[in-house]
């Protein structure tokens, strides 16, 4: 049997477990760190992402992560040597309900307060902006042209080449099936080919699979998996410049954007639970005459691929960055919805720090797993996308 010893072990080779890795190894000065992947390093929902990063959302934690993290990634090249590929066009919020448009006019006051630059739109003012888009139902929007997005994979790869150069040891096909702890503490793992892994501190980095980790030590993540679907055209023009902001209708719940050439469409509407990428037989064509009613110039458009995977919810959709009580060693950073990418920056930081002992330089109470047991829950993030 191969044994290995670590001051901590990542379960999880994502962009989160390779921001905490690289942070524990670079800033906490813990270099004996294992990540335990069970498959591919970034083969789990960092996949999937199309790299967006937005200061726009409806908590402050959420605004103050992402300004933090957008700072890393604008010095990335530099620090890690991969270009992360940046651009800034934008993100627009619009809706057709009152009470969403209450919500967008109260996030950007928020997001102005803390120095971010977004804009309320009037539905006119929409219109002459994005002519080659319908807003027939819209009263207006929210705009904030340094919303971008950048590659998730040249992030992930400046992560993990990092880690390594300082130590970091990352096993690929090593899944995790058995968690080893006594009353009170974790004590390490058994990875499913057999190897024994000796710690006292394990960070839980598993996306969408956390609850099912949580569950090989006995204890309640509540983090489900959502499957969702991008589909991408071929390249289209058509009248929809090639740089376009992703707009996204808050109650229709639908989001056009730009992949390059191409066009992006994706839907929001609930879906269930599951692990299994599935749709109904139905999915693609109802996102596309959706598409179609706002952008009617997409009817000439064809579907070159779709991009699927797991968004992984809380109940209250903010992610979990916290330890995990009673369990001593064990700790969670999951749970991020459709926002994992851009807050890995500054979330592996925090994370790394509570690991290593240290104040998180951020008072990220709020993201404490405890809150799901407790009376009052947080306010629930509104902008999904
Ligand atoms: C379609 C789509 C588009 C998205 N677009 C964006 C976007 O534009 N911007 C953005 O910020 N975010 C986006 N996201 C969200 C983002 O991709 C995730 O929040 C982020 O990738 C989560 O990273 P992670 O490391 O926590 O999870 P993952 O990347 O899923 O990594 C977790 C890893 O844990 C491994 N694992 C699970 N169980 C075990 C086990 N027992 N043992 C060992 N390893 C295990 C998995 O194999 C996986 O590789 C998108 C997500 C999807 C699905």
């Amino acid at each position: 049997m191969t044994e290995l010893n670590a001051s901590v072990a990542i379960i999880g080779g994502g962009i989160i477990g390779a921001s905490a890795a690289y942070n524990l190894a670079n800033f906490q000065g813990i270099k004996d760190v294992v990540v335990l992947e069970k498959s591919q390093i970034g083969s789990g929902s960092t996949r999937a992402s199309l790299g967006g990063f937005r200061y726009q959302f409806s908590n402050e934690l959420g605004v103050r992560l992402s300004l933090e993290s957008i700072e890393i990634l604008d010095g990335f090249e530099k620090q890690f040597g991969y270009d992360p590929l940046i651009k800034r066009d934008g993100y627009v919020f619009i809706a057709s309900k009152e009470s969403s448009i209450t919500q967008l006019k109260a996030n950007q006051k928020m997001a102005r307060d803390l120095g971010v630059n977004v804009e309320y739109l009037e539905r006119s003012e929409l219109e002459n902006m994005f002519p080659f888009y319908s807003f027939e139902n819209s009263l207006g929007g929210t705009f904030c042209p340094e919303d971008g997005h950048a590659s998730t994979l040249a992030v992930l790869q400046g992560y993990v080449s990092k880690a390594k150069e300082l130590g970091v040891r990352f096993c690929e096909n090593s899944e995790v099936i058995r968690i080893r702890r006594d009353r009170s503490k974790v004590m390490g793992m058994f990875t499913r080919d057999g190897t024994k892994v000796n710690t006292s501190k394990i960070l839980i980095a598993a996306g969408a699979y956390s609850g099912l980790v949580g569950d090989l030590a006995s204890v309640a993540i509540p983090v489900k998996p959502y499957p969702r679907k991008i589909l991408v055209t071929h390249s289209f023009q058509d009248g929809i410049p090639k740089d376009i902001p992703i707009i996204v209708d808050i109650d229709s719940t639908l989001a056009i954007g730009r992949e390059g050439s191409s066009v992006i469409l994706a839907d929001n509407e609930p879906t269930e639970s599951n692990f299994k990428l599935d749709f109904p037989p139905d999915y693609d064509d109802r996102v596309i005459s959706k598409a179609i009613e706002k952008v009617p110039s997409l009817s000439k458009a064809a579907i070159s691929y779709s991009n699927t995977g797991l968004y992984e919810m809380t109940p209250d959709a903010n992610p979990i960055v916290s330890r995990v009580e009673p369990l001593e060693g064990l700790y969670c950073c999951a749970g991020f919805a459709g926002h994992g990418f851009m807050h890995a920056p500054a979330v592996g930081r925090l994370i790394a720090e509570m690991i290593a002992g240290s104040k998180p330089h951020r008072d990220i109470s709020s993201y404490a797993i405890g809150r799901f047991n407790a009376q009052s829950v947080s306010p629930e993030e509104q902008l999904i996308i």
